[in-house]
């Protein structure tokens, strides 16, 4: 496993759409800035995700991109995470579409480094 992020909740699942509403609706009701709002939306994702996978089915059959095995799976596991959480921030952004896709490629990049990383570790290693 590597680190980061360990939950694999499917993004299309009734109960983490139902989630997100439920958030967008609880952050939009409180006083805060909008700074603040997007440091804590992903927090409160990640803090459901990681207690409704293990309970629910469908999340639990969900595997998402990280689980192929070829190389480019980092990327695809990057931009995944970076698509969920923007999906999230972008609701507290008044330019949402440009957030998420900022978040996915900044995803894709963490992705993309932690492969490379991979590789030359694994090639020192070889060695
Ligand atoms: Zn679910």
């Amino acid at each position: 496993m590597s680190s980061g992020t360990t939950y694999h909740v499917d993004p299309r699942c009734p109960d983490v759409q139902a989630f997100i509403g439920r958030l967008k609706q609880d952050l939009n009701a409180r006083e805060m800035s909008g700074e603040l709002k997007r440091i804590i939306a992903p927090a409160k994702f990640e803090e459901f995700a990681s207690q409704h996978e293990p309970t629910c089915i469908r999340c639990k059959a969900y595997v998402g991109p990280r689980a192929s095995h070829d190389n480019r799976s980092a990327i695809w596991g990057g931009a995944a995470v970076g698509l969920i959480v923007g999906l999230v921030a972008g609701f507290f952004r008044e330019s949402y579409w440009q957030t998420v896709l900022y978040a996915v490629g900044i995803g894709a990049a963490l992705g993309l480094g932690a492969e490379v990383l991979a590789r030359v570790g694994s090639l020192l290693r070889r060695k």
